[in-house]
């Protein structure tokens, strides 16, 4: 070891002479005593194998505790953490699906922070049932004569089919056996809860006639599933709700809608297709509607079972509806979510739908502010719904559009920032799209892009 080095390492301060400065103590506040010294302790080991090295840069205190204090803040770094996306993909599955609503957030934390009626009758003192909230509110805004919440929509499925469908046959259309995503498999799913499969009709038609064939003694129930995240075009055909309801009650068997998104306003208002609602599928004669919390209703993640009472009631009683219940922040802020929609205020109150419904000129003014403080230029887009709604539609929309040397770098760079910032790359060129980022995001959003651009 050379001298300089020699000297170096005796240079070094002692893990108590950096506890002592202002610093440490201002780390040991944030993360804790036993932390602190751990991290210190880490960098001056690092130090000293960089000074035997040969490096002998960087080795005073203040760079040690820098070294320290960055290692503890991304120790503490949470894994689940918000982040800004600029996708312009409002459902991203990726990013959390729904954000809440002001109502939702607070719901949550009021539930969260009390002890609270989840499961306690008021009026009678006693022991009351969990699985009445937010059932009440579902049957005034779809019309439902019952429903249930559960943890998921494919819970849901789960629960439905083991509690109607075990060890009997569920006819399902060749055309709607479809992955949603993260592997989920209808068809796996189906056979997870001992129904068995009984495909019919082909991949790209399925005719009414070929549900009314299929039927055994052992049917069950007509599922219909919602082909979610992939379209068929071309030389199609299905059978209608109805035609499958009039099957349905013909031989006595239970039709389920799993309409996956579970819209309860029309998209076609907004230059979309037509998303089915959940008030259809019921006016049609589905049994049992199944549908997602946290995709075009807009709240939290869940499962929702809407139908017939004594279908529900069965649902209820099942054992695995206790495995697979919904916990009491989930219910808070479902019950605050569905009530924007008693009150006719969902397109401006919850965040998905105001994202879905607001004007391009807005969405254009937004970006051009953006482009007049960080540089750029703005280009006509288009966002999507996402979230397996609609597959293929999108909203016209205007983008922020940067040019800089190396867009890989860039996305990393921002996916780094605090808070992350998620975006995409289109023709070499970096885009942010106004329309999924939140009111309050704005100022740090534009403040980070504004920092990495003036470094790239
Ligand atoms: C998204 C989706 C599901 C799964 O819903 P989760 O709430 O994510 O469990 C099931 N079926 C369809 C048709 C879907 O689109």
């Amino acid at each position: 070891m050379s001298r300089t080095a020699t000297e170096a390492l005796r240079a070094l301060p002692a893990v108590d002479a950096l506890l002592n400065t202002d610093a440490a103590a201002h780390l040991a506040g944030q993360y804790g005593r036993q932390a602190t010294v751990d991290a210190l302790r880490t960098a001056l080991d690092t130090t000293r194998v960089r000074i035997r090295a040969g490096d002998s840069a960087s080795t005073d205190a203040a760079s040690i505790l820098q070294e320290a204090a960055a290692a503890l803040a991304r120790r503490f770094r949470p894994t689940l953490q918000p982040v800004i996306n600029a996708t312009g993909v409002i459902i991203h599955t990726n990013l959390g699906r729904a954000p809440l609503s002001t109502a939702a957030q607070n719901a949550v934390r009021e539930i969260a922070a009390q002890y609270n009626t989840l499961e306690f009758d008021l009026e009678g003192g006693k022991r009351g049932s969990r699985l009445i909230h937010a059932g009440e509110l579902l049957c005034e805004v779809t019309g439902a004569e019952a429903a249930l919440v559960v943890n998921n929509n494919a819970a849901g499925l789960v629960l439905t089919l083991s509690a109607l469908a075990q060890d009997r046959e569920v006819i399902i259309s060749r055309g709607q056996l479809v992955e949603i995503g993260g592997g989920f498999r209808v068809p796996d799913v189906m056979t997870q809860s001992g129904a068995l499969l009984v495909e019919v009709g082909t991949t790209n038609r399925t005719r009414a006639a070929d549900y009314e064939q299929a039927i055994s003694e052992r049917t069950a129930l007509i599922l219909r599933a919602h082909a979610s995240n992939f379209r068929i075009i071309g030389f199609t055909e299905s059978a209608s709700l109805d035609e499958l309801a009039s099957i349905a009650r013909r031989h006595g068997l239970y039709l389920m809608d799993d309409l996956g998104s579970g819209a309860l306003l029309d998209t076609a208002a907004f230059g979309l297709d037509h998303e089915p609602t959940v008030q259809e599928s019921l006016a049609a004669g589905a049994d049992l509607v199944a549908f997602s919390g946290d995709k075009l209703l807009g709240g939290p993640q869940a499962g929702i079972l809407a139908g017939k009472k004594d279908l529900i009631d069965r649902l209820r009683r099942h054992p695995l509806a206790r495995a697979i219940r919904a916990d009491k922040l989930c219910l808070a802020a479902l019950t605050a979510t569905l009530d924007h929609y008693r009150r006719g205020e969902a397109l401006e109150q919850i965040p998905v739908w105001r994202m879905i419904a607001r004007p391009l000129d807005d969405i254009r003014r937004a970006a051009e502010a953006w482009a007049a403080q960080v540089g750029g230029e703005v280009i006509d887009g288009e966002s999507a719904v996402g979230g397996g709604s609609l597959p293929g539609a999108t909203l016209p929309t205007a983008l922020l559009a940067l040019t800089v040397p190396r867009p890989d770098d860039f996305l990393a760079q921002l996916r780094a920032a605090d808070p992350p910032v998620i975006a995409r790359i289109a023709a070499d060129r970096v885009l942010f799209d106004p329309r999924t980022v939140l009111e309050g995001q704005e100022g740090v959003l534009l403040h980070i892009l504004g920092n990495l651009v003036s470094s790239a």
